[in-house]
């Protein structure tokens, strides 16, 4: 495991996120309002295209010159917020690897250049995790039109979005030879009043909103699909992977943010007359929390540098969600625990850094489908989902 990485883009993500302190952080979930200059900040620096050929606009970086930045970026203030930077640039992979010439020149340049904003929509109540088992209904009406109709549940951020991915059956699961089959992708103005959506309240993640979407009735065109018909599940599996490990980094970075404050703190709070953190009891469980986290950063490297080669990584995209998502926990828990009574206030930061990385033990993928895909992956044992 080679670890030389080229840390420019990192460095320039560090000199950005440096901007966005605490305090902006703390306004921003107070008010639940969506962090705007945050992301024009990175959409100045290009960074959104960091993935993507040059010819659109992009920086054609590595897969792990990403991870870096997202890690950076979540340790430097922005937390679980990075997702903004994480999901705004692997948009691009999913477009960049199933869209017609046509769609990239539309999108890929303004994508790279945070002019718009597309969310995901997969999910609905019917399936939850089994997400091939979803029942929005694509029909055929002509030759070059679609009727959608369904719901999807828990999108991200469709207040601010552009477009919506959303996926829909063209063929009935009963007609399939496997369920991942019959789904494909379609490209939808988000703003379409054929849309119902019910907003959602939730834990944490307060930089962006939450909603359920109803379809009724959707007209798109056959030029709005993304990717091949019918393939809609296979197209993003490589995207899905790659969220995973950027999750993980966005993680570890989180942790890190948590314990470094805790530190902080345990150097000048002082209860019966010395600083806390001169008590194993405070020391302990942060540095072991911050090995935890180490650990699962290297996990993230390694998924990162096997994905550069263009290797098969599932597995190892599997092993860095788990143990960030748990090392994270843990960071944030125990940098809580170091402030006491006043973790528990929203002023201190340390909350929402709990409260933020809990949702990455059910979000992308739980924790027990994680956990069931390794025992069959790498144990051998009968699948079990
Ligand atoms: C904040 C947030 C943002 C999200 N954003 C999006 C988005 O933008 N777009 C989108 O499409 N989706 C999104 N989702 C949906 C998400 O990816 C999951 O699909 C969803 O949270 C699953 O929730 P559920 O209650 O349906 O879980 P369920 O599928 O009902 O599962 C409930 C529990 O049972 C467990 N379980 C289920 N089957 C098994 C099994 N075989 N073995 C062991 N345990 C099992 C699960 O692990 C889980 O713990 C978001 C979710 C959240 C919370």
């Amino acid at each position: 495991l080679d670890l030389r990485f080229d840390e420019s883009a990192k460095n320039l993500i560090a000199n950005i996120s440096s901007k966005f302190d605490p305090v902006y952080w703390r306004d921003i979930y107070r008010s639940k309002k969506f962090p705007n200059e945050y992301w024009q900040a990175i959409a100045r620096s290009g960074l959104f295209g960091i993935l993507l050929a040059k010819k659109w606009g992009g920086m054609e970086r590595k897969f792990s010159d990403f991870v870096l930045a997202v890690e950076e970026t979540a340790e430097r203030y922005a937390g679980i917020a990075s997702y903004l930077f994480l999901s705004g640039s692997l948009v691009t992979t999913i477009i960049a690897s199933n869209a017609t010439e046509e769609q990239k020149q539309e999108l890929l340049p303004k994508l790279a250049k945070g002019e718009l904003k597309i969310s995901l929509a997969l999910g609905e109540e019917i399936s939850g995790l089994d997400a091939t088992s979803i029942e929005t209904k694509a029909s055929k009406i002509s030759d070059e039109i679609f009727e959608l109709n369904g719901t999807k549940t828990f999108v991200n951020n469709v207040d601010q979005a552009d477009y919506l991915i959303v996926f829909a059956r063209t063929t009935p699961i009963e007609k399939v030879e496997k369920k991942s089959l019959g789904i494909s992708m379609f490209l939808i103005d988000a703003k379409d009043p054929a849309i119902k959506r019910t907003e959602l309240d939730k834990v944490g993640m307060d930089f962006v909103r939450n909603f359920n979407l109803k379809l009724d009735g959707l007209q798109v065109k056959r030029s709005q699909s993304i990717g091949e018909l019918e393939k809609g599940w296979y197209n993003v599996l490589q995207s899905f992977n790659m969220d995973r490990v950027a999750t993980s980094a966005s993680l570890v970075g989180t942790g890190k943010l948590a314990l470094n404050q805790a530190s902080k703190w345990a150097k000048e709070r002082k209860v019966f007359q010395k600083v806390i953190g001169s008590n194993q009891g405070i020391q302990f469980p942060l540095a072991n929390a911050y090995a935890e986290l180490e650990t699962s950063w290297i996990m993230t490297l390694k998924a990162s540098t096997i994905a550069d080669a263009g290797k098969n990584y599932a597995n190892e995209a599997n092993y860095s969600l788990l143990t960030a998502s748990n090392s994270a926990m843990l960071a944030t828990d125990r940098a809580l625990q170091t402030f006491g009574g006043h973790g528990y206030y929203k002023e201190y930061d340390v909350e929402r850094y709990w409260r933020d990385v809990r949702v990455h033990k059910i979000h992308p993928i739980s924790e027990e489908l994680l956990l069931a895909s390794i025992s069959e992956r790498a144990l051998g044992l009968p699948r079990s989902y």
